[in-house]
């Protein structure tokens, strides 16, 4: 048969030039020994989830730790899956946690175009390449034919695919194949295995170590019936043009590692490295699974931003997931940039990463305790503009009122920082009672009304606003002292039932009257920065509520 003639009948593309004008046009890059090309290649589906995050951070510190390039790929031969704008939300939602390409989509860089729908020329050059060396074929098995066969594989306990004996147009004559063409069928390209899968062989993954791979036996398809490859065959021939050096992805393609492997070898490209890190699960009840897309907010990237997660917390708890000895770094370090820890790919987990909110919650709180006020203010403002409600955008108004409610609530210059803000919506919402638009008291007092209206009247009274910390004190006691309540704890203590309750019980109702709740910070901080009318104000509203 010829197969030049065959090639060029099946694939009619004019753009295709010789070979080796692609490796001249893609040279080897002018790298420093030992730096690593990693690389981003997401679907543009429009959701990020935080195991996008995970890959491209590993990718990210592996490149940029070795001198090297970390470049982003768009893989939208599925056409079905795109969604537009899609790149936009890659970029803006990996920026935001500090990963940033060097080169790829909508950015500059000499190896491009890095959308793979833009490179058909590339991959329909190889595919003709390997059809003159009959190392690939077109099919032109219909899907009801396919689906026969998987289920005459099924029934028969057989190994699902396209191989051996199924693989029905691995041997059609010259004939068959022109008169198929004739009758316009349609067709796929498919590659011509070369492999067995009685065949094993070692390979070194980088996360997982050494493990055993079954040569490739699957015909499996490189050009799908539009002219469009197949993820398998695309990516290899971007990796190898793109001169990637390593690959860090998601273990699902683990199983198609064989196909990989042989596909390289035909095309004659060097295999680059392989690590497949493992999938990020959670705890469910009683069992581990996948973070799902479908289940858990939390596996997108869009949650963290939307809850107001500082993405330095974020980040520092990727890291923490990402490599075992991090936590050791980082409580040696605590106060270096994450950049200066040393990412090791060999320290990935090599079963799954257990994803833990609360832990997030801990290093976020953690993080934000050592913000300064100013920050805070900036960070949560930022967070305000964007998915913040009416109500807390105008927090931001008074900028020297809201300060002072971040220093008294972060705990700043007291004697150890409070922690207990989270994340920039919980924050928003926990100094809510600090402004009018947002203050919305459900009084629930532990003692009877008509006990509590007798204290709040008392220390209405005797408020004034001048009243430094001690003498506001001095007055909570003499309300809470008029009203039979203990004010000295030894007392109180030696004999509980005496009393209706103590002096803290009597700064609760008034903590409760001024600000809704039963924990807040300073009571005469939160006065004092309330204002005399407001205060007042506030005390009328609880008794008249009583
Ligand atoms: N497009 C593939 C995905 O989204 C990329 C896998 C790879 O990194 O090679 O999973």
């Amino acid at each position: 048969m010829d197969l030049n003639k065959l090639a060029e009948a099946l694939i009619p593309d004019e753009n295709v030039k010789p070979l080796d004008y692609y490796e001249a046009a893609y040279p080897e890059r002018d790298l420093p020994k030992g730096a690593q090309v990693t690389r981003l290649a997401p679907s543009p589906t429009g959701f990020m989830h935080i195991g996008n995050l995970y890959v491209a951070l590993a990718n990210e510190r592996i490149a940029h730790q070795s001198g090297g390039v970390f470049y982003l790929r768009i893989e939208d031969t599925d056409d079905k899956r795109k969604v537009e704008g899609a790149v936009e939300v890659i970029h803006t939602s990996l920026k935001y946690f500090g990963v940033a390409f060097d080169e790829g989509a909508d950015l500059c860089g000499n190896y491009g175009p890095y959308y793979q729908r833009q490179r058909a020329e590339i991959y329909h050059a190889y595919a003709k390449e390997l059809i003159k060396k009959g190392l690939a074929y077109p099919c032109f098995c219909t899907e009801e034919e396919l689906e026969k066969t998987r289920e005459y594989q099924t029934e028969n306990k057989l190994l699902p695919g396209y191989y051996g004996e199924f693989a029905k147009c691995r041997n059609l004559t010259e004939e068959e194949i022109y008169a198929n063409l004739a009758a316009k069928k349609p067709y796929v390209i498919r590659l011509k295995s070369q492999g067995d899968v009685e065949v094993k062989h070692t390979f070194h993954d980088e996360v997982k170590g050494d493990i055993t791979v079954t040569e490739n036996n699957q015909d499996v398809v490189i050009l799908k019936s539009d002219g469009i490859p197949t993820y398998h065959f695309a990516h290899a021939i971007d990796d190898h043009f793109m001169r990637t050096t390593l690959v860090i992805r998601g273990e699902e393609w683990l199983s198609s590692l064989p196909i990989h492997i042989e596909l390289f070898k035909v095309l004659g490209f060097r295999l680059p490295k392989y690590g497949h890190n493992c999938s990020i699960q959670k705890i469910d009840g009683d069992t581990r699974r996948k973070l799902s897309k479908r289940k858990d907010p939390e596996a997108s990237l869009t949650f963290y931003r939307e809850q107001g997660y500082h993405p330095t917390a974020v980040r520092t708890y990727m890291m923490t997931l990402l490599n075992s000895n991090f936590e050791e770094w980082l409580l040696k370090c605590p106060d270096k940039p994450l950049e200066e820890f040393k990412y090791s790919i060999g320290k990935m987990g090599k079963s799954g990463a257990l994803f833990d909110i609360v832990k997030l919650n801990d290093i976020s709180k953690s993080f934000m305790a050592t913000m300064s006020e100013t920050e805070a203010y900036d960070f949560l403002k930022t967070w305000a503009d964007e998915f913040g409600t009416e109500e807390q955008k105008a927090y931001f108004a008074d900028k020297e009122y809201l300060l002072k409610v971040l220093t008294l609530c972060m705990g700043i210059g007291g004697k150890k920082r409070r922690k207990d803000f989270v994340c920039a919506k919980q924050a928003l919402e926990m100094i809510a009672y600090f402004f009018n638009a947002t203050f919305a008291p459900e009084y629930e007092y532990r003692f009877e009304n008509s006990v509590v209206k007798t204290v709040l009247e008392g220390f209405k009274a005797a408020y004034d606003h001048a009243d430094d910390c001690s003498a506001w004190f001095d007055k909570v006691k003499s309300v809470a002292a008029a009203n039979g309540f203990a004010t000295d704890m030894k007392a109180y203590k030696a004999d509980p039932t005496a009393y209706p309750g103590n002096v803290s019980d009597v700064a609760e109702m008034l903590r409760i009257a001024t600000t809704g709740l039963a924990n807040t910070p300073d009571l005469w901080t939160i006065m004092q920065i309330l204002g005399k009318n407001e205060t007042m104000a506030r005390l009328e509203k609880a008794i008249a509520a009583l």
